[in-house]
């Protein structure tokens, strides 16, 4: 049950409700629900303009998204991920009906760990799909590398990538695909929905047609695509909240801020500053709890503040490889992966949302303290 008292992890930004009523009013008199409306239109503009990409094409939701770009490129047989990740990165190979193939991740910001991929490629592999895990971005010019050197595509996982650029240059725009997700948890949300970030006006065409059943004129159907529109409830709904992104991206700057400041003096706790040159949106406060030297366990602090009506998340715990759909393949073993399973079992996300108060930032790190 959601109280209103207690402070969860997340908390979706709404935007002022009287400015959507209007966008209400316009999609009542225009009657255009979704298929490509004028609103869908708008915002998917807007929205490359906002991130600095040349070809995006929005989705019904993230996984939709992943499930299609890997449709897009035709990826068959091994598909190299993390299990550093939500489900939802893993599910979309199963739903292609392609082999996970878990690689671990590097310490220092949880991603896929560029150096242990190459061990992990077969003649089966055709892609990597690693994820920009808290958006902090991957090693994406090593990981190009590798993928040039194997022939092999990249379709990152970037639903915690919203707006981040590394030299001022976005992410968005490396490898071959990446996808968007704006679930109600995300940094940026439309409810629920995602997009695709391509980099040719055809790759565009293609994943429109896919999204769309496969359609491709009145009578013309081109692949067995499926529907994953995003309709015009939710693309008007996204024009607004471009309006206020950057006002909630910077409260959850100030909020990162405040986090590491407080949080910088206590033994046993982790946290990752700003990869250098990286501009982020601050979607996650992960701490890492070193049971040793803080005395206490993560599971013991996560019960701890659950009992001051606080929800922290161990996201990524337990690891994607471990559930009962992939912890049989060889590549899920717990020794294959000794990063990723000492992290999951460390991490824990602290509520951080754009209307957190200062005071309760305060009190969560009064209980880490204490
Ligand atoms: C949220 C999330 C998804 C799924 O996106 P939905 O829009 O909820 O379908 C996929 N991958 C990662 C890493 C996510 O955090």
């Amino acid at each position: 049950m959601i109280e209103k008292s207690n402070i969860y992890v997340t908390q979706p930004a709404l935007p002022p409700l009287e400015e959507y009523i209007e966008y209400l009013k316009q999609i009542w008199d225009n009657k255009i629900l979704t298929n490509n409306g004028p609103f869908h239109k708008q915002f998917e503009k807007e929205l490359a303009e906002y991130l600095g990409v040349n070809y995006i094409s929005l989705l019904a939701n993230g996984t939709l998204g992943l499930i299609t770009a890997l449709q897009v490129l035709n990826i068959s047989g091994e598909v190299i991920t993390t299990p550093f990740s939500f489900v939802a990165t893993t599910h979309s190979l199963w739903w292609n009906n392609i082999k996970p193939v878990f690689v671990d991740i590097e310490p220092e910001y949880f991603n896929l760990d560029p150096e242990k991929v190459e061990a992990a490629i077969t003649p089966q592999t055709s892609a990597i799909m690693p994820v920009h895990v808290y958006g902090n971005p991957c090693q994406v010019d090593r990981l190009q590398e590798i993928a040039d050197t194997y022939g092999l595509k990249i379709i990152y996982d970037a639903a915690h990538a919203f707006g981040v650029r590394i030299n001022g240059k976005p992410v968005l725009n490396y490898g071959d695909l990446s996808v968007l997700s704006f679930h109600a948890t995300k940094m940026f949300n439309t409810f629920e929905g995602g997009a695709i970030v391509c980099h040719n006006q055809k790759t565009k065409q293609r994943i429109d047609f896919l999204k769309n059943f496969g359609f491709a004129g009145e009578t013309t159907v081109v692949a067995p695509g499926i529907n994953a529109k995003m309709n015009e409830l939710q693309s008007a709904y996204g024009i607004l909240q471009l309006k206020y992104v950057d006002e909630y991206i910077a409260k959850c700057k100030a909020l990162a801020e405040a986090y590491c400041e407080e949080l910088k003096g206590i033994a046993g706790i982790r946290f990752l500053y700003d990869p250098p040159g990286v501009k982020r949106g601050f979607p996650f406060f992960p701490v890492l709890i070193d049971a040793e030297k803080y005395g206490k366990t993560r599971d013991e602090v996560y019960e701890n503040l659950k009992k001051h009506n606080i929800y922290g998340r161990r996201y990524f715990y337990p690891l994607i490889s471990q559930f009962p759909t992939y912890r049989g393949l060889p590549s899920a073993k717990a020794s294959n992966l000794p990063v990723a399973e000492k992290t999951a079992a460390q991490v824990l996300c602290l509520p951080i949302f754009s209307n957190l108060s200062m005071d309760d930032l305060k009190k969560i790190v009064s209980i880490l303290k204490s």
